[in-house]
């Protein structure tokens, strides 16, 4: 069973202009998103800036309602949780932001913030809640002392590693790792990835990993979902999304990663985008991808593709699969793709 169901969900934002504030336009920041998240996996979520990444993760705790749809938790519907029950249901649900300097009140020792979730979801008064804090600081790979100490004392790997310390006060069986080290130094990125391997391998944690960097949701992840324009275009195992994509968006995000191997590295294609993403607040009609597919036929601009399951389970959006060409689930390099000098930005 899942840990984490979405069935469906949307999230739309009001768009306020003036003095009287009043509804000038809707931004679907999540359109119509069905995914799962299991017991102890890494699923990663990769896409352009403003694609809903960071809505999705916010919808999926519980931090913002959605517009539309079901959010489960271990088996419950927890769409309309308020209260108390809502409370229980976050504790199970942690986050670890981007940046680790603003996670933490910089007057505060570090043993005040690392405590909250202690107090809010346990009842614990500080005092109590150390016995756990110095339990957790040797997992995390720090020392006891380093919670008497301030924000402005640590490094940012340090911090981070303490946002973590904090996320796993009350054992959670989910963690969003909102772009958990992007703001940190290259040297300090891997220490930070290994630790959190290696706490999900101790603890069976699970995480939903929220990342602009391909590859290192490839090098994390047991599967990964893309997101474009707010909608879930193709999700599967890491190794099947990346190594033979499906859906022409995921393809071209992937083309721009670095592999390891010299010789595939020489014989990889860049597909390079044209334009750039759509106003949200006025998505094209169809696929919302289509003003900048290579592929596009006919129907795009005007029928959304339906989600088309893959004979491994993964999960595409994409006409080619079912029309024209009929791709019929087979990778996306099994067609000419012509090469259009523009830009992705990721
Ligand atoms: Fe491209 Fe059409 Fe597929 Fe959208 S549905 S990704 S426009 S081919």
């Amino acid at each position: 069973m899942p840990l984490i169901e979405l069935k469906h969900v949307s999230k739309v934002f009001p768009v306020r202009q003036g003095i009287l504030q009043r509804v000038r336009a809707e931004v679907q920041a999540v359109a119509n998103v069905s995914l799962q998240i299991y017991p102890g996996e890494t699923l990663g979520l990769v896409g352009e800036s403003g694609s809903g990444k960071s809505t999705l993760g916010r919808l999926a705790m519980r931090l913002i309602d959605s517009t539309d749809g079901v959010v489960r938790f271990d088996g419950e519907d927890v769409t309309k949780r308020r209260g108390k029950g809502l409370r229980t249901m976050r504790a199970g649900v942690q986050t670890v932001f981007q940046d680790p300097f603003a996670a933490f009140n910089p007057l505060l020792p570090l043993r005040v913030s690392v405590s909250e979730p202690l107090q809010v979801h346990r009842g614990q008064s500080q005092k109590e809640s150390m016995t756990r804090l110095r339990e957790l600081m040797p997992l995390v790979g720090l020392s006891a002392s380093h919670l008497d100490r301030y924000p402005r004392e640590m490094s940012g790997g340090q911090l981070q590693r303490m946002a973590i310390a904090r996320a796993l006060t009350v054992e959670p069986r989910l963690i969003i790792l909102d772009e958990p080290i992007s703001a940190l130094d290259v040297s300090t990125q891997a220490q930070v990835i290994n630790l959190l391997e290696e706490l999900q391998r101790q603890l069976g944690v699970a995480y939903l990993l929220i990342a602009h960097n391909p590859g290192l949701v490839r090098h994390a992840s047991d599967r990964i979902a893309v997101m474009y324009l707010g909608e879930v275009v193709e999700i599967g195992s890491a190794g099947d999304v990346y190594d033979a994509p499906k859906h022409p968006y995921t393809h071209a995000l992937l083309s721009a990663v670095t592999v390891p191997d010299p010789d595939v590295q020489r014989t990889r294609q860049r597909i390079i985008l044209r334009g750039d993403v759509p106003n949200p607040a006025d998505p094209p009609s169809g696929c919302r991808f289509h003003t900048r597919c290579p592929l596009a036929l006919d129907i795009c601009s005007s029928d959304v593709p339906e989600p088309f399951v893959l004979d491994n389970g993964g999960v595409v959006r994409c006409h080619l699969h079912t029309t024209g060409p009929k791709l019929a689930g087979r990778p996306i390099v099994d067609l000419d793709i012509p090469a259009v000098p523009q830009t992705i930005a990721l």
